[in-house]
């Protein structure tokens, strides 16, 4: 069985609209024994009204609660999704440690500064400066903090785009990939295939639909070992969408076995 480490409910993350129960029922009815919840954590965010920060000791009680209702042969991982800005690199390390995550995300949702689902105004750069600004916050991310152990989506940026075509090359910023890979490989963190990326390019028609194969083929040149699917679940009907299809996909890089993370410790499944 291989893991879906990237899940929100309602009770945590502002932008979920899923129930613990919604979720582990439907995780149950697709087969999955294992699931990562990672709730939104973002430091000194933008304000946009909603509370992209919980309380830290309620979420590690609310964990009781749910693995007695998922029960005894359901695994349920307490993990996070930190949001990455520069100036709050320092702050996610310190926070990581607070409570005995089993899983640490690192995502970057932000691009200057602004929200990007809700100011499209980065759209109107070129393609390129975009995906290579973007990718390189994405590098520093993974440079600057140590206390991690997964970095999501890195193709969140074309999530939002008019520009069906706007897809994130590694022709676009080589340099900014190899130092992003370069982190991940040398701290021994995972690369995150987003399978809400594939399902969004999917229903938006986006020209194409799965991870850029240089992309790949470059992290597995680099020595990448690690790779772990998250679908990014919020709603009812999107847990592990798009999976299978994923998993296939990185099967043909000749991928064999994906991670996960539980007590903050890497185990291997096979693919
Ligand atoms: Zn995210
Ligand atoms: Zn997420």
């Amino acid at each position: 069985m291989i893991t879906d480490g990237h899940n929100h409910t309602k009770h945590f993350s502002p932008d979920a609209g899923q129930s613990i129960e919604e979720l582990i029922n439907e995780a149950k009815a697709k087969g999955f024994s294992r699931i990562g919840i990672t709730e939104h954590y973002e430091i000194d965010y933008p304000d946009d009204g909603l509370n992209w920060m919980f309380d830290l000791n309620q979420y590690n009680e609310a964990f009781k609660e749910w693995r007695k209702k998922a029960g005894n042969d359901f695994e349920l991982l307490m993990g996070i999704e930190f949001g990455y800005q520069t100036h709050v690199a320092e702050e996610i390390d310190k926070t990581a440690s607070l409570i005995p995550f089993d899983v640490v995300l690192l995502s970057n949702h932000l691009f200057r500064g602004k929200d990007f689902y809700v100011d499209r105004d980065c759209y109107k750069l070129p393609k390129k400066d975009l995906n290579k600004e973007y990718i390189g916050i994405m590098a520093e991310m993974c440079e600057k903090c140590d206390n991690y152990d997964v970095a999501a989506h890195y193709d969140y940026i074309n999530r939002y785009t008019d520009n069906l075509n706007n897809f994130v090359l590694y022709e676009d910023c080589p340099k900014e990939f190899d130092r992003f890979f370069e982190a991940l490989i040398s701290k021994e963190k995972a690369l995150e295939i987003n399978t809400k990326s594939i399902q969004k390019h999917k229903e938006r028609g986006f020209s194409r639909t799965l991870p850029d194969p240089d992309i790949i083929n470059r992290y597995k040149e680099m020595g990448g070992k690690y790779i772990c699917f998250g679908s990014d679940s919020h709603f009812p009907g999107t847990f592990a969408v798009s999976f299978n299809e994923a998993v296939e996909y990185m099967r043909s890089f000749g991928f064999t076995e994906s991670v996960y993370f539980k007590q903050r410790k890497l185990y291997t499944e096979p693919l």
